[in-house]
């Protein structure tokens, strides 16, 4: 982890203040330097990327200039730039974030997209979201299709706290969050979606993750402490009864050999139309199987 901090030292002006912010970026060996400054900028005064070029002469405030150094400074001790401004993009919309929720990552959309079919191909679904983080999944689903009855839970009160959040800004009134630890307790209800991006990866493949992740995001939302498989195993125990007869589960997968680890723990019987979708890699990253029942 970089241990550096920079002090911005041009006149409190947009363009000045950016390109202080990029070489400090840069000699810090932040990832993308020149992306993360205007966008911690942008996000500073609300602004597209376009205004920061025709406001580049325009003078910040005090607080402006101190609460951008901060941005800066914390940027540079590896926080993703997600945390420092509190909100991401998900399938098109701004979902706030914190430390207590993993941060959506663009994968998760090619789950979205896998789901929304099956979602509209029936009446008023119930559908379950196992892990649900700041909600992005749940709410994304929700707004999709207005007739489902979608419930999402998580182990996490301080994830919830975000999800609730971020419920309300969308106005959602067919999702409910709630906590539920899903190694140890069984939700009530019958359904006939399972999404889910569990934690999944191994205890050992930890030390392997880029820093901004490993030292900034939740740990709870990112490994099983185990093989990365945990998860999938109790889904698979749990799905008969949980699902309705033909139901679906929509599940993320780690890449390569994770992605046929899971294959095999839904190789059963009572699966079948086991399918992938890739990501934009190629990768299996999207597992969806139904239940005969
Ligand atoms: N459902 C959230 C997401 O997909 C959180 C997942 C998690 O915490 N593992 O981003």
């Amino acid at each position: 982890m970089n241990a550096g901090s920079a002090v911005l030292v041009s006149p409190a002006r947009v363009g000045a203040l950016l390109k202080d912010a990029k070489a400090a970026f840069r000699a810090e060996q932040v990832n993308n330097p020149d992306i993360d400054a205007e966008w911690l900028m942008m996000s500073l005064l609300r602004c597209s990327r376009s205004d920061l070029f025709t406001n580049s002469e325009k003078t910040l405030s005090n607080q402006e200039c101190a609460d951008f150094q901060e941005f800066v400074n914390r940027r540079i001790l590896g926080e993703p730039p997600q945390y420092i401004v509190g909100e991401t993009e998900f399938y098109g919309r701004t979902f706030i974030v914190n430390p207590s929720v993993l941060i959506p990552r663009p994968e998760t959309e090619r789950l979205i997209d896998a789901a929304i079919p099956i979602v509209r191909s029936f009446v008023r679904p119930n559908i379950l979201d196992i892990g649900s983080g700041s909600g992005n999944i749940s709410i994304t689903l929700a707004i999709d299709n207005p007739d489902s009855i979608i419930k999402g839970v998580d182990i996490s009160t301080d994830a919830l706290a975000v999800a609730e959040k971020n419920k309300i800004n969308y106005g959602c009134k067919n999702l409910t969050f709630y906590r539920l630890d899903i190694l140890k307790d069984n939700p009530q209800g019958l359904f006939q979606i399972i999404v889910s991006n569990p934690p999944y990866i191994a205890s050992d493949e930890m030390n392997t993750l880029m820093e901004d992740v490993k030292y900034f995001e939740p740990k709870s939302a990112l490994t099983d402490d185990a093989d990365g498989l945990m998860f999938y195993q109790k889904f698979a125990t749990i799905a008969p009864k949980l699902l309705v007869p033909e139901g679906w589960m929509i599940l993320e997968v780690g890449g390569g050999e994770h992605s046929k680890k899971v294959f095999e723990i839904f190789n059963k019987p009572e699966f079948h139309n086991l399918d992938f979708v890739k990501d934009f890699n190629g990768d299996q990253r999207i597992l969806k199987v139904q239940y005969r029942g």
